[in-house]
């Protein structure tokens, strides 16, 4: 049997390996899966090819008797609160995310507004492959798909409810939003705005091509809205990615801050309202230990997961809940609106947070600083499997988690070694307090590796 789906979703360039063709089988794919008659939300971001993909994957739907719904432009986290909170029992998403411009994709969303897990794509994969089977009576074509005007406002309205509990902001704010010439620019400054706050947009026109800068944030691409904070003097800025369900977050120095970092201080702040919650928080095992540090003694667990967000809200969901999950990437779910990753939620939730404690690079700064190292190597999955061994046995006497790789917790330092899931590569990340110590172990890593499976320098 073949396989379609990646770690988030089918992918591909637009016109060669995701055509209309595949959108169309995958369409009845899908709607074999929901079933006829069932009621499925579809959207789509800014991304080239995205009206085309999304009229072949509804075609596809409707052939198998699927009502359809459309809300066209929306984020992905809007069109899974959409489907979470409306009468659909499911939905199907046509983003590639932060990949280059050139790259769209599909990906299909269950009834409690989370992607489907992973033995459901297989179900979809078979449909795909072996087709569908099925045949309606000509009489079985009468829906036409029917437009959601207010999807967008179902969801600002839910981010704003979502964050009752909260005070009101009571200064005066600015905010930096960068919207990647995507989707995000149809929410983030509106809820901003809605909150008081005074929003200074960059990139928040539409465009396909997205000129403006490549559509995942980081702090090369965010260089532009980091000055803009500076010389405004905002309070914080914000960039997304293609899709809007990723924010990583701008101090008011002008710092791009990794998304570990700004989740565990969201998490403290939240778990001071939502006291019902458990105290714990789901992130990848690719966070910094600086989570851990900063949680911890503040009585909240940190539950280290394989990366990857599908993975942390199954989690979440299987385990009855949880305070948040984030990622060092900018994914940050704030659980009691719903459990995925939600870009305009964490904005929202960061300007009262920041309205309340003072600024965010004082508020950061209470957590302890790491040198960070990341690096490839060049390996087999044989390989890359034997090299995690071996850093296993290496580093035995210390506190390892080893569901996606190893992740070792020493004294001041954190080392993970786990095979890629998309390159043939090791990739090794970790962190210590200096740089010359987390130069020493990295070169310790690197020559355990080796010496066991013959592969790096
Ligand atoms: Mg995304």
């Amino acid at each position: 049997m073949g396989k379609l789906f990646g770690t988030d979703g089918v992918r591909g360039v637009v016109g060669e390996s995701l055509t209309p063709e595949l959108a169309l089988r995958l369409g009845r794919a899908i709607g074999a899966y929901f079933g006829k008659g069932s009621r499925v939300l579809v959207g789509r971001d800014v991304r080239v090819g995205g009206s085309m993909i999304k009229s072949a994957v509804i075609a596809g739907l409707l052939a198998e008797g699927v009502k359809v719904y459309d809300a066209n432009l929306i984020p992905t986290p809007g069109l899974q609160y959409n489907v979470k909170e409306g009468p659909y029992d499911g939905g199907v998403m046509i983003t590639a995310s932060h990949n280059p411009p050139e790259y769209n994709g599909i990906k299909v969303i269950a009834s409690d507004g989370i992607e489907v897990p992973r033995e459901d794509e297989a179900i979809i994969e078979e449909y795909y492959f072996k087709g569908t089977g099925s045949s309606l009576a000509w009489r079985s074509y009468v829906y036409d798909p029917k437009v959601i005007e207010e999807a967008i406002d179902v969801y600002v309205n839910g981010i704003l409810n979502a964050l009752s509990p909260l005070p009101g902001v009571k200064k005066n704010h600015k905010v930096v939003v960068d919207c990647a010439n995507s989707v995000g620019s149809l929410i983030t400054p509106r809820v901003l705005r809605e909150l008081g706050a005074q929003v200074r947009t960059i990139n928040c026109n539409l465009d396909p091509l997205f000129p403006g800068r490549e559509p995942e944030p980081t702090p090369d691409s965010l260089q532009e809205a980091a000055g803009l904070v500076k010389n405004v003097g905002a309070s914080f800025g914000v960039g997304h990615d293609g899709d809007a369900d990723r924010a990583i977050v701008i101090d008011d120095n002008g710092n791009v801050v990794w998304g570990d970092r700004t989740g565990a201080i969201l998490s403290a702040y939240v778990a001071g309202y939502w006291k019902n919650l458990p105290s714990r928080v789901y992130t990848g095992v690719s966070s910094s230990i600086a989570v851990e540090d900063y949680l911890r003694p503040r009585g909240i667990e940190v539950v280290w997961t394989p990366v990857g967000s599908v993975v942390i809200s199954r989690m979440i969901k299987r385990d009855g809940g949880a305070i948040s999950g984030f990622e060092e990437n900018g994914g940050y779910m704030h659980t009691p609106h719903q459990i995925v990753r939600d870009g305009a939620m964490k904005a929202a939730l960061l300007l009262h947070l920041v309205d309340e404690l003072g600024s965010l690079s004082s508020i950061l700064g209470e957590l302890p600083t790491y040198y960070p190292i990341k690096t490839k190597i060049p390996a087999t999955r044989e390989q890359a499997l034997c090299a995690v061994d071996a850093v296993k046995e290496h580093y035995s006497s210390l506190r390892q988690v080893t569901i996606d790789g190893v992740k070792v917790f020493g004294e001041g330092f954190w080392i993970l070694v786990r095979p890629s899931g998309t390159e043939p590569v090791v990739r090794i990340m970790l962190e210590a307090k200096t740089r010359e110590e987390a130069e020493r172990i990295l070169g310790e890593v690197k020559s355990v590796v080796k010496n066991r499976c013959g592969v790096g320098e």
